[in-house]
């Protein structure tokens, strides 16, 4: 039987707060071993803890960005459990209900079609502390530094069909949020980190088969080889006609394997009770308006836009993609440039210059007004294709206005008919053998001839009008 594996994720990004979620503590990380705590985040009888309200704006923003409802009345729980480095013998989470519900995030799915993966929820949750095992010493030492640090736990529904599509959709969701500021995102030291739930059904099924839920992976390397890991492990299972047990699994990163951490029979009990030191969360609706104005456009709005300013399809790929191509342009636009020859000046000059350089649009000494002037002097003739290719490097590199280089070294495009008339007729004159073999039937020579004007003009001619002009002149043989 084919089967077809099916996964969902739940995505730990911790909110980009200088302070704790129930105290003042700071999150920084690296600092000395319990330094960082209070009798809140170590559990102290008697402490209360305190909400932090950014956390609450950052988790909402989150919601919000990825088409959620943010409720405006949210609840935290207990959930309890022992281990040495959660001091208050709980975690301070969300269930029911949490700060948002619903929403997604659009990918595309492994048959090249638009797929959205759609979420169950966002809620706010407190971190653990860490254990720290001195092997030399055969000891475990607890830091809560970390303990109390807020996060948000984002979880799909199982929409995902493959590790390719886990890993863009985490990548999508990883940016998304960094951008809004919402978390820093630094894997490194567990801003972001994924639980993953993988389970094979026969393919076409709509029943959802037994899940492993493989814990904390932190780099999204990790995540593709831990899928394609479990996707091979239960595949062998089922061909060898066995069950995949539901189990909570560990991935080692050396190996390239999971490992049983335990199975559902030894699964917690959490006994999730509300919170009674914590009033509910609340969320007004001038709150919401405020951060929905705040709320940067997404990229499908960006590319909507672009669309309808008349760009072309990979114009419209290729700002969206590169960093700070975008706001280079809207720049630009905004100084007048008309968004069309914006567009293809970027696309085919300025930002493969740009990657030569190894360095952002924003970056550069061609600043946005002055590529709108050139974009200005690209649209009314002065400046001619070629001549725009030619002064490009230079301009940009240094940072030079297109107006006066233009000005100061005479380079406008002639537009004067009858002056570029009579350079026609002087080339048509200094090369009567061309031209006879052109009134012959030679059609290719006419190139020749444009060149020797463009000479002629100091690349002030337009090429196109340059052949226009000479076929007259050869027609008049060369007359005046
Ligand atoms: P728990 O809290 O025990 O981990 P949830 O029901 O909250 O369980 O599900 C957690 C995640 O696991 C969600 O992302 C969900 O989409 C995913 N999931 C649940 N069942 C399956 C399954 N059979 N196969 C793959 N993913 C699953
Ligand atoms: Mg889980
Ligand atoms: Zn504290």
């Amino acid at each position: 039987m084919e089967m077809e594996p099916v996964i969902g994720l739940e995505i730990h990004a911790q909110l980009n707060t200088r302070t704790k979620l129930f105290c003042s503590c700071p999150t920084e990380f690296g600092a000395e071993p319990n330094t960082n705590v209070c009798e809140v985040c170590t559990g102290q009888p008697g402490a209360l803890p305190r909400m932090n309200a950014l956390a609450v704006e950052l988790a909402a923003k989150a919601g919000l960005a990825l088409g959620a409802r943010v409720n405006g009345r949210s609840l935290f729980s207990r959930k309890n459990y022992f281990y040495p480095d959660l001091p208050n013998g709980f975690q301070t989470s969300q269930l029911d209900p949490p700060v948002c519900e619903g929403g997604g995030l659009g990918i595309a799915a492994d048959d090249g079609s638009a797929k959205r993966v759609r979420l169950n929820r966002i809620h706010m949750e407190d971190d653990a502390g860490k254990c720290v095992h001195d092997e030399r010493r055969g000891i475990t030492l607890v830091d809560l530094n970390r303990a109390g640090t807020p996060l948000i736990e984002i979880v799909t529904e199982p929409d995902i069909s493959s590790s390719r599509e886990a890993v863009e959709f985490l990548r999508k969701l990883h940016g998304l949020l960094v951008r809004l500021g919402v978390t820093r995102g630094r894997m490194e030291e567990g801003e972001f980190r994924c639980d993953v739930n993988v389970s094979l059904r026969p393919r076409g099924s709509s029943r959802l088969g037994v899940r492993g839920e493989i814990k904390n992976l932190n780099s999204f390397r990790f995540v593709g080889q831990a899928i394609d890991y479990e996707i091979r492990r239960q595949s062998g299972v089922y061909a060898a006609g066995g069950q995949v047990l539901q189990e909570t699994l560990h991935f080692d990163s050396a190996k390239g394997e999971t490992r049983s951490l335990r199975s559902k029979e030894e699964a917690h009990d959490y006994r999730y009770f509300p919170q009674p030191d914590l009033p509910p969360v609340q969320v007004s609706p001038e709150l919401l308006e405020r951060l929905r104005a705040e709320l940067p456009e997404s990229p499908e709005e960006a590319a909507a836009r672009l669309l309808g300013l008349g760009l072309k399809d990979g114009q419209a790929r290729l700002l969206l993609e590169r960093r700070g191509a975008l706001e280079y342009f809207d720049r630009a636009h905004a100084a007048g440039a008309s968004p069309q020859r914006l567009a293809a000046l970027m696309e085919e000059l300025f930002l493969p210059f740009c990657q030569r350089e190894g360095a952002g649009p924003l970056d550069s000494p061609f600043a946005p007004g002055l590529m709108a002037s050139l974009a200005g002097l690209a649209g009314d003739g002065t400046l001619g294709r070629r001549k725009i290719q030619e002064l490009s490097e230079r301009l940009f590199r240094e940072g030079l206005d297109p107006a006066r280089v233009v000005r100061e070294q005479g380079l406008a495009q002639i537009s004067d008919e009858g002056e570029l008339y009579e350079l026609a007729r002087q080339v048509v004159e200094a090369h009567p053998g061309e031209s006879a073999k052109y009134r012959q039937g030679q059609e290719k020579i006419l190139s020749f001839l444009v060149g020797k004007m463009m000479k002629l003009s100091a690349g002030r001619a337009e090429p196109r009008r340059a052949g226009e002009l000479l076929k007259e002149a050869i027609a008049r043989g060369g007359e005046g």
